[in-house]
């Protein structure tokens, strides 16, 4: 049957009204569930893929057997919703706007993957694509990257399914992500009786924090933001521990090194020695950057647009997704493939329904074009 929009909200309800946190297995497994179902019976083949005991698997389905893809197409079913959200809040159309926890991010682009599994089949579209729906994205992909890259390397483009922005945009560049987290270990004292044998680890955390927020650097598009702090236990007693957890951006990646570097430097300096520092964390997301290779992609997604009257804007934006990975291997990359969305991770996600048929036909063009090179 023709992809219309009543069917597609119908669709897209069942999944949102699933409970699907990423470090919900049974949630995510539900998911996978019910897409490889719709999947099978429109004739391709799936593959349930484990990536270990915290999280659900991995879906990946071909149209026929292939070794390589002409073009991949990946989805998250995870959100950032705890359990019981979608009791609160289910999904609901109104005023123009599809909600519920992960209607937008991205439950909306997992229903036009399942649809446009339909389409190939109906349609009967030569070239091989692969579909990849992974349960970790929400929470940096730890567990599903080796699966996405194995996959990645095989397709020569890959379109991420991620909303597009709220003005409509789509997305050719990301900032790659760095995550620390630094828990300084000082010596605990009474405060007025003797604190010179204590050593503050807040103490000692001020004065790294000051080192830490002059590791940005705006003119390479380095931010860094000291998200979270925690320490001590009470106003006389000198600090035994302190927790930051800092969030770096950047879209070069010897910025990653640079800041690596400077942190073990710290590390290997305190300012006063008997506070221990550890360091866990690194580089979460590579930056994804726009290529030559990616710009004739983004062609292709234009021509596409153009020739069904759709006006495009490409956009960079700081949040990370699984495109960047697929880009950091040199595979060519476009991500906001699915309906247009705004307000994800909080109770404001909406999805724009005047944009889900016009958004789908792209899909389906630039997919046609893709297979038919
Ligand atoms: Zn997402």
């Amino acid at each position: 049957m023709a992809f219309n929009e009543k069917d597609f909200l119908k669709e897209l309800e069942t999944v949102v009204n699933i409970d699907s946190h990423s470090k919900m297995p049974e949630g995510t497994a539900k998911v996978a569930e019910y897409i490889e179902e719709r999947l099978q019976k429109a004739g391709w083949l799936t593959e349930k893929i484990s990536v270990g005991p915290e999280v659900g698997p991995c879906l990946k389905a071909v149209n026929k057997p292939c070794e390589k893809y002409d073009v991949m197409l990946i989805g998250h079913m995870d959100t950032v919703f705890p359990a019981g959200t979608a009791a609160q809040r289910p999904f609901a159309v109104k005023d123009g706007h599809f909600t519920g926890p992960g209607s937008a991010d991205m439950k909306g682009g997992l229903m036009y993957m399942c649809s446009l599994a339909e389409y190939v089949a109906e349609e009967n579209l030569d070239g091989s694509i692969c579909l990849l729906f992974n349960s970790d994205e929400e929470i940096s992909s730890v567990a599903s990257r080796p699966v996405i890259e194995r996959e990645a390397v095989k397709a020569a483009n890959v379109l991420v399914l991620e909303p597009a922005r709220a003005s409509g945009a789509l997305v050719n560049k990301r900032k790659g992500i760095v995550k620390y987290e630094l828990t300084f270990n000082g010596i605990a004292a009474h405060a007025g009786v003797d604190p010179d044998k204590g050593a503050s680890a807040i103490n000692e955390f001020i004065r790294w924090g000051a080192e830490i927020i002059k590791l940005a650097a705006p003119e390479k598009g380095t931010t860094v933001n000291i998200g979270l702090v925690n320490g001590g236990t009470g106003a006389n007693v000198v600090a035994e521990k302190a927790v930051c957890s800092i969030d770096i951006r950047i879209t070069d990646i010897k910025e990653a090194e640079r800041i690596d570097k400077k942190l073990k430097e710290m590390q290997a300096a305190p300012f006063d020695s008997r506070v221990k520092i550890d360091i866990s964390g690194g580089l979460k997301r590579p930056p994804f950057n726009t290529t030559e290779a990616s710009r004739k992609l983004c062609a292709v997604v234009d021509e596409a647009a153009a020739e069904l009257g759709l006006a495009l804007e490409w956009v960079a934006t700081g949040g990370g997704s699984d495109g960047n990975f697929t880009s950091a291997l040199g595979v060519p990359t476009v991500d906001g493939m699915g309906p247009i969305g705004g307000g994800a991770h909080s109770d404001r996600e909406y999805g724009e329904v005047v944009s889900i048929v016009p958004r789908f036909n792209l899909l389906t063009a630039v997919v046609k074009k893709l297979v038919q090179k």
